[in-house]
């Protein structure tokens, strides 16, 4: 297991991830895990009830609300050209990207992670990864604790434990 208790005083000097918009995470069905915390930001965004953005924008599966796909594939809130229409109330689980439970664990995942998201220096070593993306993680209140509508991927509160 890295050293994530490292990473909480100081972030790496080496070339940082840095995302190129090209949506490329925001493709594919069932990923997008909305926790009830998400769903109020984005409700109190969109003004609408939980009960009705479920019904507009969400589903059921596992215990989870996951964010709806639309008929093209990607999230039902990915505009092509734009990017993302809820950007600045998106779900905790897109503001981690690429920080995911099973990158900063695994330096094999991160690779194939770096052929999947170009805003990742392919010379970037797990290490510095491990480093910024646990400070980021922590700046930005986005360490999961183990809640159950919470995506698995953000589960990460044990790593910092001493
Ligand atoms: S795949 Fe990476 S570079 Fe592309 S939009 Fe997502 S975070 Fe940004
Ligand atoms: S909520 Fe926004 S950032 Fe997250 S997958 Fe959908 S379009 Fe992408």
């Amino acid at each position: 297991m890295p050293d994530i208790r490292a990473g909480i005083l100081q972030e790496s000097e080496k070339p940082s991830f840095d995302c190129l918009r090209c949506g490329h995470c925001c493709q594919g069905r069932g990923g997008i895990v909305a926790s009830e915390k998400d769903v109020r930001r984005l409700c109190g965004r969109l003004r609408m009830t939980v009960e009705a953005f479920a019904a507009a924008y969400g589903e059921r599966r596992g215990g989870k609300l996951l964010i709806r796909a639309g008929e093209d594939g990607a999230c039902i809130f990915f505009k092509k050209n734009e990017g993302c229409a809820v950007h600045t109330v998106k779900p905790d689980i897109c503001r981690a990207w690429p920080y995911f439970r099973g990158n900063l664990l695994d330096r094999d995942s991160l690779e194939l992670c770096k052929e999947f998201c170009p805003g990742i220096p392919p010379s970037l070593p797990h290490a510095d990864f491990v480093l910024q993306g646990t400070a980021l993680l922590q700046r930005e209140g986005l360490i999961g604790t183990g809640g159950a509508d919470e995506a698995g991927a953000l589960q990460t509160a044990d790593l910092f434990s001493c």
